[in-house]
């Protein structure tokens, strides 16, 4: 495990004050950060590992939604997940990978998913396959790419959009659909967020973005992913496909 969750907040936190045009995404992603921390501990504690365990945890996270999740979450929890059935099967959904048709769902599934997926993976004997498109452990696809080191001799690897798992993956090959032509994997920065760039694909016209760590130290790769919605905003005008939607959907 990477970054824990108090880090995550933290960084959120610090971000929304440097990112105006991210705030109100930060500030809702640390509150997140905050509710999932207490779930990885309480399945750590039990050591519990049937995923409907976390089905206590719902109540929690309806109640943040109700108060400060934007309106289209407020609308999807109130309609679709009044009941404990209805929970349970979005909960078991997610986690055996049929994707769920929406976005909302998706949320409330990744929110809950997230610090169980981190904790299984924290008891997991990983082998860590080089440049698997999908996570060695739980076979999710990659959210964000991580680089270490300056230059030709930096290393790349991806972060497991549920279970956080790292693994390495060379610079030069698409994660989406194998390209490993240098000219058709242009790489895109912004001057504003020079730590972070557009990792993109003209063959089949997806993107990941990598946060350089040795560009800023402090930097969480899952946090100032989500700080940088505008390199989202201009890859999709530019005609990219996120390889991955954030926990918030973006
Ligand atoms: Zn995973
Ligand atoms: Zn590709």
């Amino acid at each position: 495990m990477g970054a824990t969750f108090d880090e995550r907040a933290a960084r959120a936190a610090e971000l929304a004050g440097s990112c105006p045009a991210a705030r109100n995404v930060l500030d809702f992603y640390r509150r997140v950060a905050l509710f999932q921390k207490p779930v990885f501990e309480d399945v750590s504690a039990r050591g519990e590992t049937d995923v409907r365990v976390l089905l206590r945890h719902f109540p929690a996270l309806m109640e943040l939604v109700r108060h400060t999740a934007p309106e289209p979450l407020v609308h999807f929890a109130s309609r679709e997940l009044e009941s404990a059935a209805e929970q349970e099967e979005l909960l078991v959904t997610c986690w055996e990978r049929d994707p769920p048709e929406s976005d909302e769902a998706r949320f409330f599934g990744r929110a809950l998913l997230q610090p169980y997926g981190e904790y299984l993976a924290t008891r997991a004997s990983i082998s860590f396959q080089s440049d698997a498109p999908t996570c060695p452990f739980c076979n999710a696809r990659p959210v964000v790419g991580v680089l270490r080191g300056e230059g030709d001799g930096a290393k790349r690897s991806l972060l497991c959009s549920i279970c956080a798992t790292e693994w390495p993956f060379r610079r030069v090959l698409c994660p989406s659909c194998g390209s490993e032509d240098k000219d058709q994997l242009p790489v895109f920065t912004a001057s504003d967020f020079l730590h972070v760039r557009v990792e993109a694909c003209d063959r089949c016209k997806t993107y990941i973005k990598s946060v350089n760590l040795t560009r800023d130290g402090r930097a969480v790769p899952v946090v100032d992913e989500l700080a940088t919605v505008a390199l989202n905003l201009w890859a999709d005008e530019h005609g990219y496909t996120k390889l991955e939607s954030n926990l918030l959907g973006l």
